[in-house]
C-alpha cells in the first residue's frame, strides 16, 4: 500500500469507529471559536468549555473583548493555565480584529497567522472547521497516532506531519478525520496503555505490533 493507500484505510477504519463528528468545541460566533482554539493550548476541550461559556456571556463582541481589563481575563482563564500568556494574546488579537479588521476575521492561514497566540495549527483547526480548509491539523494526540501507524517516516514537528497529511490524504473529509484521530488517540491508542486489543491497525498498520 502507498501513503494515500494507507491513509485511506486509516479513514475507513475510523469511520467505522466514530463516523461524522462534531467541533468538540462550543462557540455561537467565529471570533469566539478562534478564541476557544487559542485557549486549548495544554488544557482539556471540556475545561475550555467550561471557562467559555461564561467568559462569552461577559463579553460579548470583539469591541468588548477589546476593552477587557487584563486582570479580569486572567481571573477567568485561570483555570486553563498559562492564564497571563493567553489573556495578554486575547486582548492583542480582539484589539487588532476590532480596530484594523473591523470585526472580520482573515481566511487566510497566513494572515491569521499574523495575529498574537495564533500558530499554524490554531489557524489550521480555524480555517477547516468553519470553511472545510482542505488541512488536517496535527495535536498531540494526532502526533502520537501518526507516529505509531508506518505511513510516514518519523518526524517531530507537527507542522510537518501537518503537511504531510495534506499531501497524501486524498478524501475530502479534513476536519472530520481530525477530529477522529484525535478521538482515537484519546480513546484508543492513548499514550499510556494503549487498548491494542481492540484497534483497528494492531494487525496492519502499527509499527509496534507489526
Ligand atoms: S495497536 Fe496499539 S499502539 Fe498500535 S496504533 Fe493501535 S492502539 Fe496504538
Amino acid at each position: 500500500m502507498n501513503k494515500t493507500e494507507k491513509l485511506k484505510l486509516v479513514q475507513i477504519e475510523l469511520n467505522d469507529l466514530y463516523g461524522e463528528t462534531k467541533c468538540f468545541l462550543n462557540y455561537n460566533k467565529d471570533y469566539e471559536l478562534l478564541f476557544a482554539i487559542m485557549l486549548s493550548a495544554q488544557t482539556t476541550d471540556k475545561s475550555v468549555n467550561n471557562v467559555t461559556s461564561i467568559l462569552f456571556e461577559k463579553y460579548k463582541s470583539l469591541e468588548e473583548f477589546s476593552k477587557a481589563d487584563i486582570n479580569e481575563l486572567i481571573t477567568y482563564l485561570m483555570p486553563l493555565g498559562l492564564a497571563k500568556n493567553k489573556a495578554k494574546h486575547l486582548l492583542k488579537t480582539a484589539n487588532i480584529l476590532h480596530n484594523d479588521f473591523n470585526d472580520i476575521i482573515p481566511k487566510n492561514r497566513e494572515e491569521l497567522m499574523n495575529l498574537p497566540g495564533v500558530g499554524y495549527k490554531t489557524a489550521t483547526v480555524f480555517l477547516a472547521e468553519l470553511y472545510n480548509y482542505p488541512s488536517i491539523p496535527v495535536d498531540t494526540h494526532i502526533k502520537r497516532v501518526i507516529s505509531k501507524l508506518n505511513i510516514f517516516p518519523k518526524v517531530n514537528d507537527p507542522t510537518k506531519i501537518s503537511q504531510n497529511l495534506d499531501k497524501y490524504y486524498k478524501e475530502n473529509n479534513h476536519i472530520n478525520f481530525h477530529r477522529q484521530l484525535i478521538l482515537f488517540g484519546r480513546n484508543i491508542c492513548t499514550a499510556r496503555n494503549p487498548k491494542c486489543n481492540i484497534c483497528p491497525f494492531s494487525k496492519n498498520l502499527c509499527k509496534q505490533k507489526n
